[in-house]
């Protein structure tokens, strides 16, 4: 009996009787399961019931909404164990990750939750030039889109600030891993009023009510460059504004006083591979200094078979799971053989576990490529696989320009045992967020803003500025000589403090 989990509007699972299949990227002769398929008609329902729920969640205190998202968020620890493995099952994701990540939104409503009274406060301003108010005001419905690579995650980051701040949401998972982020949904769901938080899953027609439609008032993504220019081109014709969250092609930089003991270079590998490297904030270009590349290459080669182990991502052991499909592994593949005829030198990573399962599935044996110049297409592009180019620098200056000439902006890394040249070095990267001694999920903070310049996208999720993201700043001003009768105030007098 195949696992069937609704969609979730008005406060009710929606049967469509259409349902979208998933595989399981290790068995793909296996589905994990399937979710009820909206179309741009009850997608438009579901907008609906969020846009009339939205005066009455406003209208609550912030403690009131607090109270019910902190007790939805207890309700997924709830189920902890079983959402992991459906998004194991689903993705590909390591076990001992997907625990993490169910457990993420745990975290992140937390930490919205404890600093939402500091964010959402009005600035007060009562004196001789006058009485100002600056209030915070959500925006009203949210439509998010979110990826399939950390989908409770990437969700997360949208829902928990959205709906403290007094927003009301309509969800679109992606096709490629909707089913624990569906589930986990429709438990926050039932914990609070009908129509404020749903869940629409489909094909390109949800995805564009939700860019389109009138009452959408802000539209938050997380994925790929391409979707994102169709996605901005939609919400133009309504004015709606957007939070982008896009790829990257992180350069991580090791100076030449870098630590590389297999402590320092296991961040490194993992910096690169988490999640097999379909992370927006991998490491994807390494510029090591020349003096210390071969030192480098083997200590990369001798830690990384501790730690990747390749294979079932269902056990505790299994550090590198399969792709999520076979588009991917037959691109990431692609970018590693055109390095291979660029006379590029493929290093295999790791170990395989179980020879079988990696041939069935959407397996790719991780490698980091040597011998490559800045043009070839592996370090050009943003791979998003299990496969890394290791290039070498000889000054300071040359690395800073190779790593800034790129077309997206998401992070990089500067690796150094001297934290004040990390810093200098990390103050001429052009990107939004800098590791330093670390790359990718290790070296985050919650209280930080995380986002993209350039081509990786606008607007900040994390921090207090991504709970800010969704609000929006109304103003009242009474000016002083309006007091009262305002006698004497000229309609044609130009604005003071
Ligand atoms: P994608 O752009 O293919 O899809 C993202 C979402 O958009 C999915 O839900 C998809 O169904 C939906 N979509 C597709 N066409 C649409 C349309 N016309 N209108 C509305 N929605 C539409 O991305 P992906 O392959 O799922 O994710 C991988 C990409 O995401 C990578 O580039 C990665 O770097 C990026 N990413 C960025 C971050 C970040 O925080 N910056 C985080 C994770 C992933």
């Amino acid at each position: 009996m195949t696992l069937r989990i609704p969609s979730y509007l008005a406060g009710r699972a929606v049967d469509t009787g259409r349902w979208i299949d998933r595989e399981n990227p290790s068995r793909p002769d296996r589905i994990v399961g399937s979710v009820s398929e909206l179309d741009a008609t009850t997608t438009a329902e579901a907008i609906e019931s969020a846009h009339a729920a939205f005066p009455h969640w406003a209208a609550r205190s912030l403690d009131e909404r607090r109270e019910l998202l902190l007790a939805a968020t207890q309700a997924i620890m709830a189920q902890r164990e079983e959402l992991a493995l459906l998004l194991t099952r689903e993705l590909g994701k390591v076990i001992t990750d997907t625990r993490g990540e169910i457990g993420f939104t745990d975290l992140f409503v937390n930490f919205c939750a404890s600093v939402a009274d500091e964010v959402m406060s009005a600035q007060e301003i009562d004196d001789a030039a006058g009485r100002l108010a600056v209030l915070r005001e959500p925006y009203g419905v949210i439509g998010a889109i979110t990826p399939w690579n950390a989908p409770v995650i990437l969700t997360s980051l949208k829902v928990a600030p959205a709906l403290l701040t007094g927003n009301t949401i309509v969800v679109k998972p992606s096709p490629l891993a909707p089913l624990a982020v569906t589930r986990l949904l429709g438990i926050m769901g039932e914990i609070l009023p009908p129509g404020v938080l749903n869940v629409v899953n489909g094909g390109a027609d949800v995805g564009e009510t939700l860019t389109t439609h009138r009452l959408v008032r802000k539209v938050a993504f997380t994925g790929g460059g391409p979707t994102a220019r169709h996605i901005m081109a939609s919400a133009a014709k309504g004015l709606k504004p957007l939070v982008l969250e896009l790829g990257g092609n992180d350069p991580a930089i090791f100076l030449e006083d870098a630590d590389l003991s297999p402590a320092s270079v296991g961040r490194a590998v993992f910096g690169s591979f988490l999640t097999t490297g379909q992370v927006c904030m991998a490491a994807k270009r390494l510029y090591v200094h020349e003096s210390r590349a071969d030192e480098f290459l083997a200590s990369y080669l001798e830690v990384a078979a501790e730690l990747l182990k390749v294979g079932d991502p269902e056990l505790e052991a299994t550090t590198v799971g399969p792709l999520v499909s076979m588009a991917q592994v037959q691109r990431v593949s692609g970018l590693v053989e055109d390095a291979r005829s660029r006379g590029g030198v493929v290093h295999e990573l790791g170990e395989v576990m179980d020879e079988a399962l990696v041939r069935s599935g959407y397996f790719l044996r991780p490698t980091i490529v040597t011998g490559l110049t800045d043009d070839a297409p592996l370090v050009r592009e943003e791979q998003f696989g299990p496969t890394v180019p290791l290039l070498t620098f000889a000054d300071e200056a040359e690395v800073v320009a190779r790593a800034n000439d790129d077309e997206l902006g998401l992070a990089s890394s500067v690796w150094s045992s001297d934290e004040e040249r990390a810093f200098a070095v990390a103050r001429q990267l052009r990107c939004g967020y800098t590791f330093i001694n670390s790359h990718n999920r290790s070296g985050l903070t919650l209280r930080a803003p995380f986002g993209g310049h350039r081509g990786s996208g606008f607007g900040r999720e994390f921090g207090r500025e991504g709970v800010a993201e969704y609000l929006q700043t109304h103003t009242v001003h009474l000016p002083a000589a309006m007091r009262g009768s305002g006698a004497g105030a000229q309609g044609n007098a130009y604005p003071g403090q």
